[in-house]
Protein backbone atom coordinates (compact mmCIF):
# COMPACT_ATOMS: atom_id res chain seq x y z
CA UNK A 1 0.00 0.00 0.00
CA UNK A 2 1.23 3.66 -1.08
CA UNK A 3 1.98 4.98 2.70
CA UNK A 4 3.12 8.50 1.27
CA UNK A 5 -0.30 10.25 1.84
CA UNK A 6 -1.21 7.74 4.55
CA UNK A 7 0.40 8.77 7.32
CA UNK A 8 -0.03 6.99 10.82
CA UNK A 9 -3.09 8.58 12.12
CA UNK A 10 -4.60 7.47 8.94
CA UNK A 11 -3.56 3.96 9.36
CA UNK A 12 -7.08 3.10 10.38
CA UNK A 13 -9.04 2.60 7.04
CA UNK A 14 -5.66 1.18 5.68
CA UNK A 15 -5.99 -1.63 7.99
CA UNK A 16 -9.68 -2.20 6.85
CA UNK A 17 -8.85 -1.92 3.87
CA UNK A 18 -6.35 -4.57 3.48
CA UNK A 19 -8.84 -7.00 5.69
CA UNK A 20 -11.54 -6.04 3.03
CA UNK A 21 -8.66 -7.10 0.09
CA UNK A 22 -7.91 -10.10 2.08
CA UNK A 23 -11.12 -11.51 2.44
CA UNK A 24 -12.74 -10.32 -0.82
CA UNK A 25 -15.52 -12.52 -1.47
CA UNK A 26 -16.97 -13.77 -4.57
CA UNK A 27 -19.28 -10.90 -5.80
CA UNK A 28 -21.73 -11.38 -8.50
CA UNK A 29 -20.95 -10.07 -11.98
CA UNK A 30 -22.02 -6.87 -12.99
CA UNK A 31 -24.36 -7.42 -15.72
CA UNK A 32 -22.51 -3.91 -17.30
CA UNK A 33 -20.21 -1.30 -16.94
CA UNK A 34 -21.50 1.81 -16.17
CA UNK A 35 -20.64 4.66 -18.39
CA UNK A 36 -22.33 7.10 -16.65
CA UNK A 37 -21.38 10.33 -14.01
CA UNK A 38 -22.33 8.72 -11.19
CA UNK A 39 -23.60 6.18 -9.83
CA UNK A 40 -20.36 4.67 -11.84
CA UNK A 41 -18.59 1.67 -12.04
CA UNK A 42 -16.49 0.65 -8.77
CA UNK A 43 -13.92 -1.88 -7.67
CA UNK A 44 -14.32 -5.21 -6.25
CA UNK A 45 -12.95 -4.17 -3.20
CA UNK A 46 -14.84 -0.93 -3.06
CA UNK A 47 -18.32 -3.04 -3.19
CA UNK A 48 -16.83 -5.76 -0.47
CA UNK A 49 -16.62 -2.78 2.18
CA UNK A 50 -20.40 -2.64 2.79
CA UNK A 51 -20.46 -5.95 3.06
CA UNK A 52 -20.50 -5.99 6.80
CA UNK A 53 -22.77 -4.65 9.33
CA UNK A 54 -21.22 -1.28 10.51
CA UNK A 55 -22.11 0.17 13.22
CA UNK A 56 -22.21 4.28 13.29
CA UNK A 57 -21.85 5.49 16.93
CA UNK A 58 -18.62 4.29 18.11
CA UNK A 59 -15.13 5.86 18.08
CA UNK A 60 -14.31 3.06 15.50
CA UNK A 61 -16.76 4.98 12.94
CA UNK A 62 -15.88 8.08 14.00
CA UNK A 63 -12.13 8.33 13.62
CA UNK A 64 -12.83 7.05 10.32
CA UNK A 65 -14.68 9.59 9.88
CA UNK A 66 -12.76 12.36 10.86
CA UNK A 67 -10.03 10.68 8.69
CA UNK A 68 -11.69 10.81 6.11
CA UNK A 69 -12.21 14.33 6.39
CA UNK A 70 -8.93 15.10 6.90
CA UNK A 71 -7.85 13.18 3.86
CA UNK A 72 -10.00 15.32 1.94
CA UNK A 73 -9.22 18.61 3.62
CA UNK A 74 -5.42 17.45 2.23
CA UNK A 75 -6.75 16.61 -1.01
CA UNK A 76 -8.30 19.83 -1.68
CA UNK A 77 -5.97 22.08 -0.18
CA UNK A 78 -1.90 20.76 0.10
CA UNK A 79 -0.74 24.60 0.22
CA UNK A 80 -2.80 25.60 3.37
CA UNK A 81 -4.82 22.59 4.96
CA UNK A 82 -5.21 24.16 8.24
CA UNK A 83 -7.29 26.98 6.60
CA UNK A 84 -9.73 24.48 5.25
CA UNK A 85 -12.38 21.62 6.75
CA UNK A 86 -14.77 19.60 5.61
CA UNK A 87 -18.00 18.08 6.06
CA UNK A 88 -20.20 15.26 5.22
CA UNK A 89 -24.11 15.18 4.34
CA UNK A 90 -26.07 12.81 3.71
CA UNK A 91 -28.01 12.23 0.53
CA UNK A 92 -27.28 12.59 -2.57
CA UNK A 93 -24.92 15.76 -4.15
CA UNK A 94 -27.92 17.88 -4.67
CA UNK A 95 -28.49 17.87 -1.15
CA UNK A 96 -25.03 18.78 -0.46
CA UNK A 97 -25.18 21.80 -2.51
CA UNK A 98 -28.68 23.18 -1.33
CA UNK A 99 -26.66 22.89 2.17
CA UNK A 100 -24.29 25.48 0.98
CA UNK A 101 -26.39 27.24 -0.64
CA UNK A 102 -29.25 27.50 2.17
CA UNK A 103 -26.37 28.24 5.03
CA UNK A 104 -23.66 29.77 3.94
CA UNK A 105 -26.59 32.97 2.15
CA UNK A 106 -26.87 35.11 5.18
CA UNK A 107 -30.43 36.95 5.34
CA UNK A 108 -30.17 40.23 2.87
CA UNK A 109 -27.35 38.01 1.08
CA UNK A 110 -27.62 37.49 -2.83
CA UNK A 111 -26.40 35.08 -5.13
CA UNK A 112 -24.69 35.25 -8.50
CA UNK A 113 -25.08 31.93 -10.32
CA UNK A 114 -23.01 31.55 -13.70
CA UNK A 115 -24.91 28.94 -15.62
CA UNK A 116 -24.18 27.03 -18.78
CA UNK A 117 -25.83 23.58 -18.14
CA UNK A 118 -28.53 22.14 -16.11
CA UNK A 119 -26.27 21.93 -12.72
CA UNK A 120 -25.79 25.53 -12.79
CA UNK A 121 -29.83 26.10 -13.37
CA UNK A 122 -29.90 23.63 -10.65
CA UNK A 123 -28.33 26.17 -7.86
CA UNK A 124 -30.43 28.79 -9.35
CA UNK A 125 -33.55 26.90 -8.34
CA UNK A 126 -32.35 25.91 -4.85
CA UNK A 127 -31.86 29.34 -4.25
CA UNK A 128 -35.34 30.71 -5.47
CA UNK A 129 -37.17 27.96 -3.43
CA UNK A 130 -35.75 28.96 -0.42
CA UNK A 131 -36.32 32.25 -1.60
CA UNK A 132 -32.57 33.73 -1.45
CA UNK A 133 -32.46 36.75 -4.11
CA UNK A 134 -30.47 34.87 -6.92
CA UNK A 135 -29.20 36.90 -10.37
CA UNK A 136 -28.43 34.12 -13.34
CA UNK A 137 -25.50 35.05 -15.89
CA UNK A 138 -27.10 32.54 -18.43
CA UNK A 139 -24.18 31.25 -21.13
CA UNK A 140 -26.26 28.50 -22.97
CA UNK A 141 -25.29 24.98 -23.35
CA UNK A 142 -21.96 25.30 -25.24
CA UNK A 143 -19.77 27.94 -24.07
CA UNK A 144 -17.87 28.42 -20.97
CA UNK A 145 -18.83 30.89 -18.30
CA UNK A 146 -16.86 34.11 -18.46
CA UNK A 147 -15.87 36.84 -16.17
CA UNK A 148 -16.38 39.68 -18.21
CA UNK A 149 -20.24 39.04 -18.16
CA UNK A 150 -19.66 38.29 -13.94
CA UNK A 151 -17.91 42.01 -13.90
CA UNK A 152 -20.98 43.33 -15.82
CA UNK A 153 -23.41 41.18 -13.25
CA UNK A 154 -21.75 43.06 -10.83
CA UNK A 155 -21.52 46.51 -11.80
CA UNK A 156 -25.33 45.98 -12.75
CA UNK A 157 -26.21 44.20 -9.18
CA UNK A 158 -23.69 45.71 -6.78
CA UNK A 159 -25.74 44.22 -3.72
CA UNK A 160 -24.42 40.85 -4.55
CA UNK A 161 -22.47 38.81 -2.15
CA UNK A 162 -22.18 35.08 -3.19
CA UNK A 163 -21.13 33.80 -6.55
CA UNK A 164 -21.69 30.34 -7.67
CA UNK A 165 -20.18 28.20 -10.43
CA UNK A 166 -20.35 24.71 -11.49
CA UNK A 167 -16.70 23.19 -12.16
CA UNK A 168 -17.36 20.59 -14.72
CA UNK A 169 -20.79 21.29 -15.94
CA UNK A 170 -21.51 17.29 -16.27
CA UNK A 171 -24.51 18.29 -18.80
CA UNK A 172 -22.00 18.50 -21.55
CA UNK A 173 -18.81 17.97 -19.66
CA UNK A 174 -17.66 21.57 -20.57
CA UNK A 175 -14.43 22.52 -17.71
CA UNK A 176 -15.07 26.30 -16.62
CA UNK A 177 -12.46 28.42 -16.15
CA UNK A 178 -13.27 28.87 -12.86
CA UNK A 179 -9.90 31.10 -11.11
CA UNK A 180 -11.16 33.17 -13.88
CA UNK A 181 -14.71 33.38 -11.97
CA UNK A 182 -13.56 32.72 -8.21
CA UNK A 183 -10.03 35.92 -8.63
CA UNK A 184 -13.00 38.17 -9.94
CA UNK A 185 -15.41 37.22 -7.19
CA UNK A 186 -12.47 37.75 -5.00
CA UNK A 187 -11.78 41.20 -6.46
CA UNK A 188 -15.23 42.18 -5.49
CA UNK A 189 -14.68 40.85 -1.57
CA UNK A 190 -17.63 38.22 -2.92
CA UNK A 191 -17.66 34.56 -1.17
CA UNK A 192 -17.24 32.04 -3.57
CA UNK A 193 -18.78 28.60 -4.02
CA UNK A 194 -17.94 25.90 -6.61
CA UNK A 195 -19.94 22.84 -7.53
CA UNK A 196 -16.99 20.61 -8.54
CA UNK A 197 -19.28 17.39 -7.89
CA UNK A 198 -18.27 16.06 -11.38
CA UNK A 199 -14.84 16.78 -10.87
CA UNK A 200 -13.15 16.77 -7.62
CA UNK A 201 -10.51 13.44 -7.34
CA UNK A 202 -10.53 13.72 -11.09
CA UNK A 203 -9.09 16.60 -11.82
CA UNK A 204 -6.72 18.67 -9.53
CA UNK A 205 -7.57 21.68 -7.57
CA UNK A 206 -6.51 23.54 -4.97
CA UNK A 207 -9.04 26.03 -3.36
CA UNK A 208 -6.54 28.33 -1.86
CA UNK A 209 -4.67 28.73 -5.02
CA UNK A 210 -8.51 29.33 -6.08
CA UNK A 211 -9.67 31.34 -3.89
CA UNK A 212 -12.45 28.93 -3.44
CA UNK A 213 -14.29 29.44 -0.24
CA UNK A 214 -17.16 26.63 -0.48
CA UNK A 215 -16.80 23.59 -2.60
CA UNK A 216 -19.03 20.85 -3.17
CA UNK A 217 -18.73 17.32 -4.45
CA UNK A 218 -19.94 13.49 -3.67
CA UNK A 219 -19.30 10.16 -2.54
CA UNK A 220 -19.84 8.46 -6.09
CA UNK A 221 -17.92 10.38 -8.86
CA UNK A 222 -14.54 10.94 -9.06
CA UNK A 223 -13.39 9.58 -6.02
CA UNK A 224 -15.57 6.49 -7.25
CA UNK A 225 -17.28 5.43 -4.34
CA UNK A 226 -21.15 4.57 -4.37
CA UNK A 227 -24.06 7.07 -3.94
CA UNK A 228 -24.92 7.85 -0.07
CA UNK A 229 -23.35 11.00 0.82
CA UNK A 230 -21.88 14.52 -0.83
CA UNK A 231 -19.01 15.93 0.98
CA UNK A 232 -18.66 20.70 1.56
CA UNK A 233 -14.89 21.72 1.58
CA UNK A 234 -15.12 25.45 3.16
CA UNK A 235 -12.64 27.81 4.47
CA UNK A 236 -12.53 27.68 7.95
CA UNK A 237 -13.48 31.17 8.69
CA UNK A 238 -15.89 31.16 5.96
CA UNK A 239 -17.77 28.41 7.36
CA UNK A 240 -17.38 29.47 11.04
CA UNK A 241 -19.09 32.85 10.00
CA UNK A 242 -22.53 30.83 9.34
CA UNK A 243 -23.99 29.73 12.80
CA UNK A 244 -27.58 30.30 12.77
CA UNK A 245 -27.96 30.94 9.09
CA UNK A 246 -29.38 27.99 7.46
CA UNK A 247 -32.85 27.84 6.55
CA UNK A 248 -33.28 24.03 7.11
CA UNK A 249 -32.54 21.76 9.78
CA UNK A 250 -31.48 18.44 8.12
CA UNK A 251 -29.05 20.46 5.76
CA UNK A 252 -27.74 22.72 8.12
CA UNK A 253 -24.34 22.66 7.61
CA UNK A 254 -23.00 24.84 9.99
CA UNK A 255 -24.23 22.76 12.64
CA UNK A 256 -23.27 19.64 10.98
CA UNK A 257 -20.10 20.89 10.73
CA UNK A 258 -19.55 22.09 14.19
CA UNK A 259 -21.53 18.59 15.51
CA UNK A 260 -18.26 16.84 13.86
CA UNK A 261 -15.95 18.70 15.07
CA UNK A 262 -17.14 19.13 18.76
CA UNK A 263 -18.03 15.67 18.63
CA UNK A 264 -15.02 13.81 17.00
CA UNK A 265 -17.02 12.54 13.74
CA UNK A 266 -20.35 12.79 14.98
CA UNK A 267 -23.15 12.65 12.69
CA UNK A 268 -26.23 14.55 13.65
CA UNK A 269 -28.68 11.73 12.37
CA UNK A 270 -28.26 8.20 10.89
CA UNK A 271 -25.48 8.45 8.85
CA UNK A 272 -24.77 5.84 6.14
CA UNK A 273 -22.37 3.80 7.39
CA UNK A 274 -21.55 1.22 4.64
CA UNK A 275 -21.40 4.25 1.90
CA UNK A 276 -18.72 5.73 4.33
CA UNK A 277 -16.63 2.52 4.49
CA UNK A 278 -16.96 2.20 0.70
CA UNK A 279 -15.91 5.72 0.56
CA UNK A 280 -12.87 5.02 2.82
CA UNK A 281 -11.70 1.82 0.84
CA UNK A 282 -12.18 4.01 -2.55
CA UNK A 283 -9.56 6.89 -0.95
CA UNK A 284 -7.58 4.22 -0.09
CA UNK A 285 -7.30 3.03 -3.97
CA UNK A 286 -7.55 6.84 -5.29
CA UNK A 287 -3.76 7.17 -3.31
CA UNK A 288 -3.23 3.35 -4.27
CA UNK A 289 -3.35 4.70 -8.31
CA UNK A 290 -1.33 7.86 -7.97
CA UNK A 291 -3.34 10.21 -6.40
CA UNK A 292 -5.51 12.83 -8.78
CA UNK A 293 -3.13 12.85 -11.12
CA UNK A 294 -2.83 9.65 -12.14
CA UNK A 295 -6.39 9.06 -11.96
CA UNK A 296 -6.70 12.05 -14.24
CA UNK A 297 -4.27 10.71 -16.88
CA UNK A 298 -6.56 7.50 -17.26
CA UNK A 299 -9.68 9.38 -17.83
CA UNK A 300 -7.97 11.69 -20.21
CA UNK A 301 -6.94 8.76 -22.10
CA UNK A 302 -10.18 6.96 -21.85
CA UNK A 303 -11.69 10.10 -23.75
CA UNK A 304 -9.29 10.46 -26.12
CA UNK A 305 -9.27 7.01 -27.19
CA UNK A 306 -12.97 7.11 -26.94
CA UNK A 307 -13.36 10.29 -29.17
CA UNK A 308 -10.86 9.39 -31.67
CA UNK A 309 -12.40 5.71 -32.17
CA UNK A 310 -16.02 7.31 -32.45
CA UNK A 311 -14.89 10.10 -34.96
CA UNK A 312 -13.92 7.82 -37.15
CA UNK A 313 -17.58 6.42 -37.74
CA UNK A 314 -19.06 10.26 -38.59
CA UNK A 315 -19.85 10.75 -34.74
CA UNK A 316 -18.15 13.80 -33.55
CA UNK A 317 -17.89 15.62 -30.14
CA UNK A 318 -20.03 18.93 -28.96
CA UNK A 319 -17.25 20.90 -27.42
CA UNK A 320 -14.59 22.46 -29.45
CA UNK A 321 -11.22 20.71 -28.32
CA UNK A 322 -10.05 23.59 -25.87
CA UNK A 323 -13.25 23.19 -22.92
CA UNK A 324 -14.18 19.70 -22.69
CA UNK A 325 -13.22 17.76 -19.54
CA UNK A 326 -11.71 14.58 -19.34
CA UNK A 327 -14.98 13.68 -17.42
CA UNK A 328 -18.09 12.68 -19.39
CA UNK A 329 -18.31 13.53 -23.12
CA UNK A 330 -21.07 14.22 -25.06
CA UNK A 331 -21.35 13.38 -28.84
CA UNK A 332 -24.09 14.61 -31.94
CA UNK A 333 -25.54 11.77 -33.02
CA UNK A 334 -24.29 9.94 -36.65
CA UNK A 335 -26.12 12.16 -39.46
CA UNK A 336 -27.48 8.84 -40.30
CA UNK A 337 -31.48 7.92 -41.04
CA UNK A 338 -30.43 4.65 -39.71
CA UNK A 339 -29.55 5.97 -35.90
CA UNK A 340 -31.68 5.39 -33.13
CA UNK A 341 -30.01 6.50 -29.56
CA UNK A 342 -32.66 3.86 -27.77
CA UNK A 343 -31.14 1.30 -30.29
CA UNK A 344 -28.05 1.48 -29.67
CA UNK A 345 -28.67 2.33 -26.10
CA UNK A 346 -30.50 -1.07 -25.86
CA UNK A 347 -27.45 -3.20 -27.81
CA UNK A 348 -24.94 -2.06 -26.03
CA UNK A 349 -26.66 -2.34 -22.66
CA UNK A 350 -27.35 -5.87 -23.46
CA UNK A 351 -23.57 -6.01 -24.97
CA UNK A 352 -22.35 -4.87 -21.45
CA UNK A 353 -22.62 -1.39 -21.53
CA UNK A 354 -24.79 1.47 -20.12
CA UNK A 355 -24.88 4.82 -21.70
CA UNK A 356 -26.05 8.06 -21.14
CA UNK A 357 -28.56 10.41 -23.03
CA UNK A 358 -28.31 13.59 -23.78
CA UNK A 359 -29.56 16.68 -21.76
CA UNK A 360 -29.28 19.64 -23.63
CA UNK A 361 -31.97 21.49 -25.87
CA UNK A 362 -29.74 22.68 -28.97
CA UNK A 363 -28.86 19.50 -30.30
CA UNK A 364 -29.26 15.23 -30.24
CA UNK A 365 -26.43 14.35 -28.24
CA UNK A 366 -25.42 11.31 -26.54
CA UNK A 367 -23.06 10.93 -23.67
CA UNK A 368 -20.27 8.72 -22.36
CA UNK A 369 -18.56 9.01 -18.98
CA UNK A 370 -14.83 8.29 -18.33
CA UNK A 371 -15.17 8.08 -14.96
CA UNK A 372 -15.56 4.95 -12.86
CA UNK A 373 -13.18 1.62 -12.57
CA UNK A 374 -12.70 1.83 -16.58
CA UNK A 375 -9.84 1.46 -18.48
CA UNK A 376 -8.17 2.43 -21.53
CA UNK A 377 -8.67 -1.21 -22.72
CA UNK A 378 -12.25 -1.72 -21.59
CA UNK A 379 -12.96 1.76 -23.71
CA UNK A 380 -11.23 0.62 -26.81
CA UNK A 381 -13.81 -2.34 -26.06
CA UNK A 382 -16.89 -0.39 -25.73
CA UNK A 383 -15.49 1.49 -29.51
CA UNK A 384 -15.35 -2.17 -30.77
CA UNK A 385 -19.24 -2.60 -29.64
CA UNK A 386 -20.59 0.65 -30.80
CA UNK A 387 -18.90 -0.09 -34.23
CA UNK A 388 -20.26 -3.55 -34.64
CA UNK A 389 -23.85 -2.11 -34.03
CA UNK A 390 -23.99 -1.93 -37.78
CA UNK A 391 -25.96 1.75 -37.95
CA UNK A 392 -22.71 2.57 -40.03
CA UNK A 393 -22.66 0.32 -42.64
C1 LIG B 1 -23.86 14.77 -10.17
C2 LIG B 1 -23.85 16.23 -10.09
C3 LIG B 1 -24.58 16.92 -9.10
C4 LIG B 1 -25.44 16.24 -8.07
O1 LIG B 1 -26.40 15.43 -8.61
P1 LIG B 1 -27.14 14.38 -7.67
O2 LIG B 1 -28.04 13.66 -8.62
O3 LIG B 1 -27.86 15.09 -6.62
O4 LIG B 1 -26.06 13.50 -7.09
C5 LIG B 1 -24.44 18.29 -9.03
N1 LIG B 1 -23.66 18.96 -9.88
C6 LIG B 1 -22.96 18.34 -10.84
C7 LIG B 1 -22.09 19.15 -11.75
C8 LIG B 1 -23.03 16.95 -10.99
O5 LIG B 1 -22.32 16.34 -11.95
Amino acid sequence: MNRAIHEGQESFGGQQAKQAQEALPTLPNNPYLLLTPGPLSTTPSVKAAMLRDWCTWDDDYNSLVQSIRRRLTRMASRRDPEAYTCVLMQGSGTFSVESVIGTVLPEGGKLAVLANGAYGQRIAAIARTLRIPVAVADFGEIAPVSAERLEALLAEQPDITHVAVVHCETTTGILNPIADITRTAKRHGLITIVDAMSSFGGVDIDMAELDIDFLISSSNKCIQGVPGFGFILARRAALEACAGQARSLSLDLYDQWSTMEKHNGKWRFTSPTHVVRAFDQALIELEQEGGVSARNARYAENQRRLTARLERLGIRPLLAREWPSPIITAFYYPETDKFSFQELYHRLKQAGYVIYPGKISAADTFRIGNIGDVAPDQIDELASAIESQQFWT
